[in-house]
């Protein structure tokens, strides 16, 4: 089952590869967007590692929380608020349990993927990080036990899947058939966000 401590090695290890990619996700932002996205969320993990670091946490939804509140503050641009409202709405669909099953698991991240449409309206094949998160957790959802294996692989195809896509959502959008040909740099963050979870939880 799936504790407050597991989360937190998850995210320790998001910190890492955000920072190990941050000239990545600025390149991808700088061919489609506004050249940030390395710099606003490796901004976003290095205070929330600074957060971790101080804390202890009971439940799982009380880690998320804490996440979300330095999310929201932090990182900024668009995918602050949609990460920060992913977290916050996962933290609640958690609620005070100190362990959740692989299932409950689930469940946790359909809730944040409700939140990130919610949020920025996007839909499917729109270039954003909706094409990671929707995809992935509605293939992995109802399933009692999850292949993290293929639940990476799955997320590095969708990651990947972005790269054709023609931007309708975002800065990319202003670029219309111009965005082709780049993976969108929020579909990139995302990957790593599931990459380092299916690590941890495998
Ligand atoms: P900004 O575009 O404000 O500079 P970032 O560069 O940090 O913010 O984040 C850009 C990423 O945010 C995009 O690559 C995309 O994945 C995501 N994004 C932008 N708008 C939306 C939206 N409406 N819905 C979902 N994701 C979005
Ligand atoms: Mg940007
Ligand atoms: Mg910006």
């Amino acid at each position: 089952s799936i504790t407050a401590e597991h989360l937190r090695t998850w995210l320790e290890r998001f910190h890492d590869e955000i920072l190990e990619h941050k000239d990545e996700l600025t390149d991808l932002d700088q061919a489609i967007g506004d050249g940030d996205h390395g710099i606003n969320m490796a901004r976003g993990v290095k205070e929330m590692h600074k957060m971790l670091n101080g804390k202890s946490f009971d439940a799982p939804g009380d880690l998320l929380k804490a996440v979300s509140m330095t999310f929201i503050g932090k990182i900024g641009g668009a995918s602050g608020p949609l990460y920060g409202s992913a977290l916050m709405k996962m933290a609640s669909r958690a609620s005070s349990d100190e362990t959740l099953t692989e299932e409950e698991w689930i469940n946790v991240l359909e809730a944040g993927k409700v939140a990130i449409q919610q949020r920025g309206k996007a839909e499917t094949g729109e270039k954003t990080m909706v094409d990671v998160w929707a995809p992935l957790i509605e293939r992995f959802q109802k399933q009692k036990e999850i292949d993290w294996q293929l639940f990476q692989t799955t997320a590095e195809e969708l990651m990947q899947s972005t790269k054709e896509m023609h931007a309708k959502k975002g800065r990319a959008a202003y670029l219309g058939a111009r965005s082709v040909g780049h993976i969108d740099p929020g579909a990139m963050s995302s990957y790593l966000f599931f990459k380092t979870l299916a690590e941890t939880l495998q």
